[in-house]
């Protein structure tokens, strides 16, 4: 066992304040990294605030991890003390069924995904599992990922979720030359959504609610920003994308992107509100054989297949780093859509001072 520091969220609506809690002694196939990075998701801001329901406190967010390895189990394969290494949102699931044998462990036939916090730790160490907001974490090896010598670490914890999520449908859903792309919403997810489908040679369109996001948008890869209050532009886009992700993290009218597909054109959700979206006009629907899909999070073997695509072709966050003591500010500010894209937290900030 080894003591962990880290940041909790005690209940639903205060902030977030240090705690500490015993992390398990590596076992054989266990890999121990000291946290150098973490990303913050709009997820750990649900999740902190039960806005899904079933939050067990406390609760220690975080799943965009990125740091060093400083111990190994004896099976361990393809990590050693000193190398590189990451965790994303899962840290186990039952791996024989045909979901997880596919590599989409998220999908586990069983329902046996074991998410990274706030799911009933399998091994016992505390209540349910706890995330990167802490100095350290121990994970089977089959969930750890391989880091690239040289990347920007900091800038490379977010794509652990944020990359992989919109990663996983662009790919699924075919988005490369040819294809119109829509990305609505440019917060963690979005931008990274906009970063992919550019460098797969999509045509790109990024739909915001914050038009001093425009220029960002541009600079990002987006061939096109439609401002979200601008009718005039759905119209001219009307019937015309081939795949659109929604990454809002608020309930909102779905019409106004279903109209927008062409034939067979997917609606990807991945933006996961609080409250439910008023529900989707069925005639826009028929219309043109559209679907309305979701898509979560993305596979180990998928994840591990996006972080050597982002560090070949120098992909990383556009992030804002602070230090753990300004999480409840980020979480206030992320609220208001007011993050340029992701922020990530310095994790040496748990032991300064
Ligand atoms: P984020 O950084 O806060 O970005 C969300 C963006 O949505 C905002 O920047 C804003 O973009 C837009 N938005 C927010 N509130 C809005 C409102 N009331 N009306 C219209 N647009 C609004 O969040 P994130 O980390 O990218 O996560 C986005 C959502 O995806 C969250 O619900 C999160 O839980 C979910 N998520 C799902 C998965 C999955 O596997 N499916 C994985 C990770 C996260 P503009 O300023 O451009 O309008
Ligand atoms: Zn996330
Ligand atoms: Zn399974």
């Amino acid at each position: 066992m080894s003591k962990a520091a880290a940041f909790a969220a005690f209940d639903s609506t205060a902030p977030l304040a240090p705690f500490s809690f015993e992390r398990r002694a590596p076992g054989p196939r266990d890999v121990q990294i000291d946290i150098l990075y973490c990303g913050v998701c709009h997820s750990d801001l649900h999740t902190v605030k039960s806005e899904w329901q079933g939050t067990v406190y406390p609760c220690v967010p975080g799943h965009e991890i990125v740091g060093r390895v400083s111990a190994v189990g004896a099976e361990v394969d393809g990590f050693a003390v000193g190398s590189l290494a990451g965790v994303g949102c899962m840290v186990d699931s039952c791996r024989t069924c045909a979901s997880c044998s596919a590599g989409l462990e998220q999908y586990c036939d069983r329902s046996a995904t074991i998410y990274t916090y706030n799911t009933k730790d399998p091994h016992g160490a505390g209540p349910v599992t706890y995330g990167g907001y802490s100095s350290q974490i121990v994970v089977d090896h089959a969930f750890c990922l391989r880091i690239s010598d040289g990347v920007d670490l900091a800038a490379t914890a977010p794509l652990l979720c944020a990359g992989v999520t919109t990663w996983s449908p662009l790919k699924h859903w075919g988005a490369g030359k040819g294809k119109k792309v829509g990305v609505v919403g440019l917060g963690g997810l979005g931008h990274m959504g906009v970063k992919l489908s550019h460098a797969f040679g999509a045509e790109t369109v990024v739909f915001t609610g914050s038009p001093s996001k425009v220029e960002d948008a541009q600079r990002l890869g987006a061939d096109v920003v439609v401002i979200t209050s601008d009718a005039a532009a759905y119209k001219a886009h009307a019937a015309s994308f081939d795949l659109i992700i929604d990454t809002v993290s608020a309930s909102h009218d779905l019409d106004a992107y279903t109209q927008l597909l062409r034939r067979d054109g997917a609606l990807v959700m991945v933006g996961v509100p609080e409250h439910p979206h008023p529900s989707p006009g069925i005639g826009k629907l028929i219309n043109k054989r559209r679907t309305i899909a979701g898509s979560l999070i993305g596979g180990i073997r998928e994840t591990q297949d996006m972080l050597d695509f982002c560090a070949a072709h120098g992909v990383v966050s556009d992030i804002e780093l602070i230090p753990i003591q300004r999480i409840n500010e980020a979480y206030a500010r992320m609220v208001k859509s007011d993050v340029k894209y992701r922020f990530v937290i310095d994790m040496a900030s748990l032991t300064a001072g």
